[in-house]
C-alpha cells in the first residue's frame, strides 16, 4: 500500500525563526533550512512535500487574505495529500485554524496546524516534536482512511480540536487550552486517539470550500465603567455588519437602559450581536441571570461555549454567505463544525 501523502505548509512563526544578529529580534528564514534542520521527518512512514509563503510571517501580521492563501493551497491540493500539516505562529493560530475550519465544509482528511514555543534551532527547542508528532498525526490511518477528518491543533503531546482552542500562555510549551472539548489525540510513549471525542465524517457528501469571509466586524469587551459615548462611536461605522459582545460570566452585562438600547438598535438595523463569555471555560447561558434576560429578549444571539476565536471566524464566515438575521441567528446558535457544544 503507498504510504500516505503529507503536505506541508509553512507560513512563519517562531517555530522557522533565528535571531538577527543586529538587532536582538527573531525573524522569519527559508524554510529549507527548517527541513535540514530536522532530518528526522525523512524516517517517517509518510512521503512529504512541502510549500512555504513566499515570505513567512509573524503570525500577528495574519489576516482574511492569508486565511484565503493558506485555504487555496490545501483547496488545490486536497485530491492529491492525505493530510496537511500546516506550520503557523503560535499567537494567532487559534484564529486561523478556527478559520480554516469553516472554510472547509465536509472536511474528510486532517488539517494539522502546529508551530512552537523556542525556535528550531534552539537547543531547547519544542519544535521538532511538535513537528514530528503533527506529521504522524496527520498521517495516521485506519484501514486506509484518515484517522482524523478535521482541523486539529497539535502542541506540547496534545491534539485540539483547532476551533475549540485559545492561547493562554506566552511562556510555557503547554501554550494552549481547550476547555470546552476533550483531547482528541494524546502523544505519549504511543499515540493515544481518543475516538469518541474526534468528528465522524460523512464521506458520501463533497468537501465544500468557502471564502467569502466578511471582515466588518467588531470584538467589544464588558468592563465594569464602559462608557456610553466611546461604546457608541467604537460601533458607529456604517460597514459594520456584525458584533461579538465578550460578556461576564455565563453571559451577563450591565442592565444599563442606555446599554441595552444601543445594542437593540444595532439589532434592528440587522446587525447581529453574539455573545460570548470572557470566561476561557463554560458557556453563555443567557436568562440564567436577570443580567442577561434583556440581551435574549433583544434578539442577541448565544455563543453558547464558543471561544472569541472561534466566534469571530464564524460570524465573519456566516455574514460572508449573506443570510436573512433571522436564518443567521439559527445557524449561528447551532454546531457547524464541533465548535460549540449542542444543547
Ligand atoms: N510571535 C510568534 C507568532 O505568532 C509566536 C510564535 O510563533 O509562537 O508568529
Amino acid at each position: 500500500m503507498a504510504k500516505p501523502a503529507i503536505l506541508l505548509v509553512y507560513t512563519g512563526g517562531t517555530i522557522g525563526m533565528v535571531k538577527d544578529h543586529n538587532t536582538g529580534a527573531l525573524i522569519a528564514f527559508d524554510f529549507k533550512e527548517l527541513l535540514q534542520r530536522i532530518p528526522e521527518l525523512k524516517q517517517l512512514d509518510c512521503s512529504i512535500d512541502t510549500v512555504s509563503f513566499e515570505e513567512p510571517i509573524d503570525s500577528s501580521d495574519m489576516d482574511i487574505s492569508k486565511w484565503k492563501q493558506i485555504g487555496d493551497i490545501i483547496n488545490s491540493k486536497y485530491e492529491n495529500y492525505d493530510g496537511f500539516v500546516v506550520l503557523h505562529g503560535s499567537d494567532t493560530m487559534s484564529y486561523t485554524a478556527s478559520a480554516i475550519s469553516f472554510m472547509f465544509e465536509n472536511l474528510s482528511k486532517p488539517i494539522i496546524f502546529t508551530g512552537s514555543q523556542l525556535p528550531i534551532g534552539d537547543l531547547r527547542t519544542d519544535a521538532k516534536e511538535n513537528l514530528i508528532t503533527a506529521v504522524q498525526i496527520a498521517a495516521l490511518q485506519e484501514k486506509g482512511k484518515p484517522v482524523v477528518t478535521e482541523v486539529g491543533l497539535y502542541f506540547e503531546y496534545k491534539l485540539l480540536r483547532a476551533n475549540r482552542t485559545t492561547k493562554i500562555n506566552a511562556e510555557h510549551f503547554e501554550a494552549f487550552k481547550s476547555l470546552n472539548y476533550p483531547t482528541l489525540i494524546t502523544s505519549g510513549v504511543h499515540l493515544k486517539v481518543h475516538k469518541q471525542a474526534l468528528r465522524l465524517v460523512n464521506r458520501r457528501k463533497k468537501m465544500v470550500y468557502h471564502t467569502d469571509f466578511n471582515t466588518n466586524v467588531a470584538v467589544i469587551k464588558m468592563f465594569p465603567g464602559i462608557n456610553k459615548e466611546i461604546l457608541k462611536s467604537m460601533i458607529s461605522s456604517e460597514n459594520l455588519k456584525g458584533i461579538i459582545l465578550e460578556t461576564y460570566g455565563a453571559g451577563n452585562t450591565t442592565t444599563k437602559d442606555w446599554f441595552i438600547d444601543l445594542l437593540s438598535e444595532k439589532i434592528s438595523k440587522k446587525i447581529p450581536i453574539v455573545n460570548v463569555t470572557q470566561c476561557i471555560g463554560g458557556s453563555v447561558e443567557m436568562g440564567k441571570y436577570d443580567t442577561s434576560v434583556k440581551l435574549r429578549e433583544i434578539g442577541v444571539i448565544s455563543g453558547n461555549d464558543i471561544t472569541t476565536e472561534a466566534a469571530i471566524a464564524k460570524l465573519m464566515y456566516l455574514l460572508g454567505e449573506k443570510l436573512p438575521p433571522k436564518v443567521l441567528k439559527t445557524i449561528y446558535e447551532t454546531s457547524l463544525r464541533g465548535e460549540m457544544s449542542e444543547n
